[in-house]
């Protein structure tokens, strides 16, 4: 750990108005974020939104345009790869073929001048941590893809750094042997108190390791916040749409006389009652968002003050919940996140025409 990095601060790393030109190409733009110390933190976003670069930037493996990156108060922006002791684990682990795992596993100690003493002692000891001491003796291609997995991340850890780089560590993985490896990361980043910084494509890992997720958009953060905020109360329809999952109708206020407000879309008129709805004027255009687990599904009309009849177009099994789409005679995309049993007794399947009910409270507004 570095003389700077008391644990009293919070701010471990403070990314400042960067930008990052690939000749014309704008990679990151104008990007402001905190990644607190200790914390995990989830960077998410589409494919081609500049996550890998805003790692590389941080690693020192890419200089930025402009802007500036600080380590506890003080910039690193000049810092050289070796000085900033940010190691970087990615997809491909780029671990050494020809070396075993232990040799794998102690390289950064052997580049940094460590004794051959302390070098095996110290990477013995992360081998074990890892649960990998039956192997510290075989190459790397004799190991399974978790086990490499774990030889990367050792070796990332046994020089003992403040900060860890992950660019999605996971994605080689198969569903069984990712979900296993979320919780083992989740454990030692807790154990060892060391910041994460984690890229992901995947809404599973980093809605259940992080402490924080930063979703990005173009070169920019879009929303950052703690997965449950975010997840209740995504703050723009892009990432409404990018965590997917939630209906996003426009509308037009048509009156606010009485606590209800009723909005007119092309599906219907909708009535609308919580706070957010009570400053809007008449004839002002809205985006209205309803969570799929908060919207249910009927045979006959008239169950919930909101209804609009749907195809279902759709459906996705995940553990005990099935994920319908549905389409109204507009075109408007339905999502509804119901259990199984209850998708039995409506006895509906793909293809099937269904009312989707929802209460006015559980509508909302989003940009
Ligand atoms: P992500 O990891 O989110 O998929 P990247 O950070 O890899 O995105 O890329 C962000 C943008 O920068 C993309 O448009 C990509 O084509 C561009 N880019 C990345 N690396 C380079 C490079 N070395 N040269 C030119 N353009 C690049
Ligand atoms: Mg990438």
């Amino acid at each position: 750990m570095q003389a700077d990095e008391s644990p009293s601060q919070d701010v471990h790393i403070a990314l400042r108005d960067i930008r990052k030109n690939y000749g014309k190409a704008v990679a990151i733009r104008d990007l402001n974020l905190n990644i607190d110390r200790g914390q995990f933190t989830a960077i998410m976003g589409p494919s081609g939104c500049g996550k890998s670069t805003l790692l590389r930037c941080l690693a020192g493996l890419e200089s930025i345009t402009t802007g500036d990156i600080l380590r506890s108060g003080r910039s690193i922006r000049h810092q050289e790869i070796w000085e900033r002791e940010m190691p970087m684990v990615w997809q491909s682990l780029a671990l050494f073929p020809f070396l075993s795992v232990l040799e794998n596993i102690e390289f950064g100690l052997r580049m940094s001048g460590v004794s051959k003493g302390e070098r095996h002692r110290r990477a013995h000891e992360w081998a074990s941590k890892l649960g990998l001491d039956e192997y510290v003796n075989r190459s790397i291609d004799q190991l399974s893809g978790g086990q490499r997995q774990r030889v990367a991340l050792a070796r990332c850890l046994v020089t003992e750094p403040s900060i860890i780089l992950l660019d999605e560590p996971l994605s080689a993985l198969d569903a069984h042997l990712s979900l296993q490896m979320q919780a083992e990361l989740k454990r030692l980043q807790r154990e060892l108190g060391i910041t994460f910084v984690y890229v992901t494509h995947s809404h599973s890992e980093a809605f259940s390791m992080a402490d924080k997720v930063v979703i990005m958009n173009e070169g920019r953060v879009e929303q950052e916040g703690a997965p449950q905020e975010i997840y209740l109360k995504p703050a723009t329809s892009f990432v409404a749409r990018f965590l997917g999952g939630s209906s996003i109708l426009s509308c037009t206020v048509k009156s606010t006389e009485t606590d209800e407000v009723l909005v007119d879309g092309k599906d219907g008129t909708f009535r609308c009652t919580s706070d957010e709805f009570r400053t809007l004027r008449v004839g002002s255009k809205i985006n209205l968002i309803v969570r799929a687990d908060q919207i249910s599904l009927s045979q006959e009309s008239g169950w919930a003050d909101n209804e609009v009849y749907c195809r279902v177009v759709g459906e996705e099994f995940v553990g005990a919940l099935v994920n319908l789409q549905l389409e109204t005679a507009s075109g408007s995309k339905i999502f509804v996140q119901l259990q199984q049993r209850d998708l039995k007794t409506l006895d509906i399947e793909v293809g099937a025409g269904v009312f989707a009910n929802w209460h006015p409270e559980d509508c909302h507004i989003i940009n």
